[in-house]
């Protein structure tokens, strides 16, 4: 081998390892700046939460007005409540129900205007009526289920493939999907 093909394959050799050190040196970074993102996220939730659900001695709400009590998974802002779901993602019209009527109790003690659902991989806003009024009517089908249940009469079933395949109660419904 030459002087000059010597020459080339130092160069040549240089340039793949030059090529391999930035593809290093931008994973890096960029591994840095995904840690650095993660880590400011989880502080500021961190910050935010005036209220998390750790146990069951934990405040309830209570609205005297509509005779609900709810304890919401957390609440930020002070005007958010956070409900957080196991599955993976979806939305059904009972996690609504749930974070209006949560809404409803809370709002005893805060101004709560916005809900979002947490899935696994999702985030989810729920649209909340800015009056109690107008909320409570957001819940008036849900509302008039829960007082059967109350009675002892059994709610319509409502069921529907995704909705049974994360329900808790799917081994004793005769109704599953
Ligand atoms: S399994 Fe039964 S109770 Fe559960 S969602 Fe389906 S129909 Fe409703």
């Amino acid at each position: 081998m030459d002087l000059h093909s010597n020459f080339a394959t130092v160069a040549l050799v240089d340039l793949v390892m030059t090529g391999q050190s930035a593809m290093v040196l931008s994973l890096i970074i960029i591994a840095a700046i995904l840690y650095l993102l993660v880590m400011e996220r989880r502080n500021r939730s961190k910050q935010t939460a005036i209220y998390v659900d750790h146990n069951r001695n934990n405040t309830v709400f209570y609205s005297t007005r509509y005779a609900i009590s709810a304890k919401p998974d957390a609440i930020t802002g002070p005007t958010t409540i956070e409900e957080m779901k196991s599955r993976r993602r979806g939305i059904y019209a009972s996690d609504r129900a749930q974070m209006i009527a949560t809404a409803l109790a809370v709002r005893s003690t805060y101004p709560i205007t916005r809900g979002i659902l947490v899935t696994t991989e999702k985030r989810y806003d729920v649209s909340l009526a800015g009056t109690d009024e107008a909320l409570f009517e957001q819940l008036t089908d849900e509302y008039a289920q829960a007082t059967l249940i109350a009675n002892g009469i059994a709610p319509t079933a409502n069921p529907s493939p995704g909705k049974c395949r994360v329900c808790e109660y799917q081994t004793l419904c005769e109704y599953r999907a």
